[in-house]
């Protein structure tokens, strides 16, 4: 089961599992809450929702969690890429901030995805095992792109013109920080 109640999400892993014979349902199919981010770390928040999602179905669950991380920030928004958004899910404001709080700093960032399968407790003693993808890149400013979603229109990609929000989606799904977290795992379990 995929630990997720993004649609997008769903549809981009069902999409990845599918060639190795894999079929998926949602937490949201299965009536299962989605449960709190409370981890320091991807790691942490991707296992703790794969973990919830395995105890709760009894099915070995995926869960990703993911993110825009700046180094000259600390790290930030990191973990908290999504609330930066605010309830209103508003990615411009998100990018905003992320200007504001650069100034003149070094614009280098990443983008970094972190899958997480977790098997039951029933079934090799609840083991949750994590693969990590990253691709490094530098913000500019004003966005670009319509495309993507999210921090898209102002990362560009290391050894490319374009923001993730004016490429083709099929190369960004090439190059991702989720493509690369999914080939370790295709690698460990195919
Ligand atoms: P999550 O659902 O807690 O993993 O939140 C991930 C957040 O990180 C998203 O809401 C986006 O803001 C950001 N993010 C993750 N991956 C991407 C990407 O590929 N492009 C743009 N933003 C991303």
């Amino acid at each position: 089961m995929i630990a997720s109640h993004n649609p997008g999400k769903l549809a981009e892993i069902a999409a990845l599992l599918a060639p190795y014979g894999v079929r998926t349902v949602g937490a949201g199919a299965l009536g299962l809450p989605e449960p709190e981010e409370t981890g320091a770390s991807f790691e942490e928040n991707a296992a703790l929702k794969a973990h919830a999602s395995a105890e709760a179905s009894g099915l070995l669950a995926l869960a990703d969690d993911s993110g825009l991380v700046v180094p000259t920030l600390g790290g930030a928004p990191g973990i908290h890429s999504a609330r930066w958004a605010g309830p209103g899910k508003d990615f411009r404001i998100a990018m905003a901030r992320v200007e504001r709080e650069l100034g003149q700093s070094d614009r280098r960032a990443s983008f970094v995805a972190v899958l997480a399968l977790a098997s039951p407790a029933t079934d090799h003693g609840g083991e949750v095992a994590t693969f990590r993808g990253e691709v490094h890149g530098h913000l500019i400013w004003p966005p670009r792109g319509e495309r993507g979603f999210g921090y898209d229109p102002i990362f560009v990609p290391d050894g490319y013109d374009l923001t993730f929000g004016e490429m083709d989606p099929a190369l960004k799904h090439q190059i991702s920080h989720r493509a690369r977290a999914f080939a370790k795992l295709v690698e460990a379990c195919f």
